[in-house]
């Protein structure tokens, strides 16, 4: 069975391994993305990571194919990137497809990493089966990814799924950096939250309650802290349901657009389970019509396998004729 290569590229790590099509990894590796050092720097990283799991393997395959996610917004056609935010500096404008396709000598296929983490949560994960499927990831921002009628939907630019930026209070609201007011992500996503919890304990107490800065509390930290109880812990209850509320509002919003027949989070808040994930559902409940209000609520089931998992089905469905969205080269 022909396994396929596939990288995931963040703003702190790389990470690339061989993904069979059952959705089992091997030869996996990671370093760190050092981005700082720039573009041309990440991409030498990336196609020596890449070709030390292809040596791993004991070379490459004749039918071998390559699947990529990465931070930024990726043309769907070029795979070219049209949009990074500073976490990849000088990634933006990079055609990274081509580049990589030239140094690799294997068809490269090419997309944005949480639209890839959606693809592998809908092949080999929580959504697997569904044909219609929302998938987010909820961590230090928002993104989401969207399947229709099995395919993954992308967007004319790219951009498709940005759900981050659903304004949850378009008037009163938090200023985004995207230039929005009340977005969801300044309430829902990890720095949000944690911010919420320090403001409602108060900055000393928040620094004596978990032994830290303020600045630093991470969204785990007040989960630890709501499961071992004590001072701050109801406040941190708190925090976690109304963050899981805030970005149900924007979910609610969603399921009158897209009638998913399921609702996937992953991501780094969406790990601590419960009361993030009561808080979504509460707010559901309480917002969507009955013709959407019952759509399961689920937690991602692949964690950072899921984008290597996605980026392997994207390579596959682009070039191996396999899939809904197998097309030529
Ligand atoms: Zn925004």
């Amino acid at each position: 069975m022909a396994a396929t290569l596939a990288i995931d590229i963040g703003g702190t790590k790389i990470a690339a391994a061989l993904v069979d099509e059952m959705g089992q990894l091997s030869h996996r590796r990671q370093c760190l993305t050092l981005a700082t050092e720039g573009a041309e720097a990440i991409l030498r990283r990336v196609i020596a990571l890449a070709r030390a799991v292809l040596a791993d393997a004991g070379g490459t395959a004749a039918d071998m194919l390559v699947g990529v996610g990465t931070g930024g917004q990726v043309d769907p056609e070029s795979g070219d990137i049209l949009f990074a935010t500073p976490l990849l500096p000088g990634w933006t404008g990079l055609p990274l497809r081509a580049r990589l396709a030239e140094a690799l000598r294997l068809p490269v296929a090419v997309a944005n990493d949480v639209h890839v983490m959606g693809l592998g949560e809908a092949t080999q994960g929580a959504g697997r089966g569904c044909r219609y499927l929302l998938c987010l990831a909820v961590g230090t921002g928002i993104g989401g990814a969207v399947l229709l009628d099995g395919e993954l939907y992308q967007g004319a630019a790219g951009a498709a799924g940005g759900l981050g930026h659903v304004s949850i209070d378009a008037i009163a609201g938090r200023r985004c950096n995207c230039g929005g007011v009340g977005c969801v992500e300044m309430y829902a996503a990890g720095p949000a939250l944690a911010a919420d919890w320090v403001a409602a304990v108060g900055a000393e107490a928040a620094r004596l309650y978990l032994g830290k800065p303020p600045a630093q509390i991470a969204v785990q930290d007040l989960a630890a802290l709501q499961t071992r109880g004590g001072p701050g812990a109801d406040a941190a209850r708190h925090a976690l349901d109304q963050a899981g509320r805030y970005l149900g509002y924007a979910v609610a919003s969603l399921l009158h657009v897209l009638n998913p027949e399921m609702v996937v989070v992953g991501g780094g808040v969406a790990q601590v389970g419960e009361p993030f994930f009561a808080g979504i559902r509460a707010a559901v409940q309480e917002r969507a019509l009955p013709s959407v209000r019952q759509t399961p609520i689920v937690p991602a089931a692949l964690g950072t396998d899921a984008a290597l998992i996605g980026a392997a089905e994207l390579a596959r469905r682009r070039y191996g004729g396999r899939g809904p969205t197998a097309r030529a080269s």
